[in-house]
């Protein structure tokens, strides 16, 4: 049996040496299977590459597929999947936030208790700024409510699957890629399995907070089409107070004839419409602009360099 590793790995060069310490320890234990460690890395600017490389030359296991840039981490991912030659295959990040420690217990729940994926959540958010908790859980709350598919708070993207669930990951080539739906939308018996929050080992995040904002409302544009109805549901509102205006005023001028004061609530009421219809124009524009980025069928990653070849083509 083949496990494979998928460590998507940017501007990680001190990072990759615990974690390739932590990783051997694990793989010594678990005897039973085969280890691939497989590098991506995002078009990282420090000596990452350089880093992987040297692994590489000690340790056959390792293989590394390079990009020409920086494509984010949803793009790494997808190359690792493609590029991933395992009969299980595992994503976790390079900065132990993801405890390699857990792969015995993710890798029995796969091959004797008869799941075909074991994700992990993490229950508590300690080490994390309060605000971004909070928007965090806002965000949880809020796609839950406008998405059918599930979406589950403090997942993280460190999961064990098998070949049928790699499959139909693969499957889904989309440009615009927001993981953790993804991988709720494909089924399949999952396991959950909750750790609390590790803080990262050596280096520093890459996701300011702007970035995490920009990924949510791709998750939300990604899975859910309620914000496009948005529209309609103003629409008839407004056509429903605007129709008690009509016949309030026609009332009054039969009761008591011609007035013509009210042009400041006029313009308040003017400023208000024109606000929602920029506001749906724009959510408008968002599923547009996605819908054109799709269409014109770009690759989702661009790679550079490798040891290892590709186990699996877009099927699309
Ligand atoms: N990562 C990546 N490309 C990016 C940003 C991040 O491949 O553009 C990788 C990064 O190297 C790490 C993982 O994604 O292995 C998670 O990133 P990070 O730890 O910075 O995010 P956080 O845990 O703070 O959410
Ligand atoms: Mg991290």
């Amino acid at each position: 049996m083949l496990l494979t590793a998928i460590v998507p790995c940017y501007n990680e060069e001190e990072a990759l040496h615990f974690f390739y310490e932590e990783m051997k320890k694990v793989m010594e234990k678990m005897q039973e299977v085969e280890f691939e460690l497989l590098f991506v890395n995002d078009g990282s600017k420090d000596n990452t590459l350089q880093e992987i490389k040297k692994l590489a030359d000690y340790d056959s296991r390792v293989k590394f597929v390079s990009f020409s840039r920086n494509f984010g981490k949803e793009a790494a991912i997808y190359a690792g999947l493609q590029y991933a030659g395992g009969d299980l295959v595992c994503i976790m990040d390079a900065d132990l936030q993801d405890p390699p420690a857990l792969l015995p217990d993710m890798y029995h729940a796969i091959v004797s208790e008869g799941y075909d994926s074991v994700a992990t959540r993490r229950v508590s958010r300690k080490g994390e700024p309060p605000v971004r908790s909070f928007f965090a859980r806002m965000f949880y709350r809020l796609i839950n409510k406008i998405s059918r598919t599930d979406i589950v708070d403090g997942a993280r993207d460190y999961r064990l699957m098998n070949r049928g669930f790699v499959d139909a990951l693969l499957e889904l080539g989309e440009y615009n890629r927001f993981s953790k739906g993804l991988f709720g939308w494909v089924g399949f018996r999952t396991k959950w399995l909750e750790f609390e929050n590790v803080e990262r080992v050596a280096g520093e995040t890459k996701w300011s907070f702007w970035k995490l904002f920009m990924y949510s409302i791709e998750g939300i544009v990604a899975f859910s089409t309620v914000p496009l109805s948005m529209a309609s549901f103003f629409g008839v509102l407004m056509c429903g107070i605007s129709a008690l205006a009509i016949i309030f005023i026609i009332v009054r001028q039969i009761l008591y004839g011609g007035s013509a004061f009210g042009w400041p609530s006029m313009v308040c009421i003017m400023i208000f419409l024109g606000g929602i219809q920029l506001l749906c124009i724009g959510v408008l524009g968002s599923y547009l602009s996605r819908t054109y980025l799709e269409v014109k069928r770009r690759p989702i990653y661009i790679c550079k360099e490798t040891n290892t070849i590709k186990h699996k083509e877009e099927q699309a």
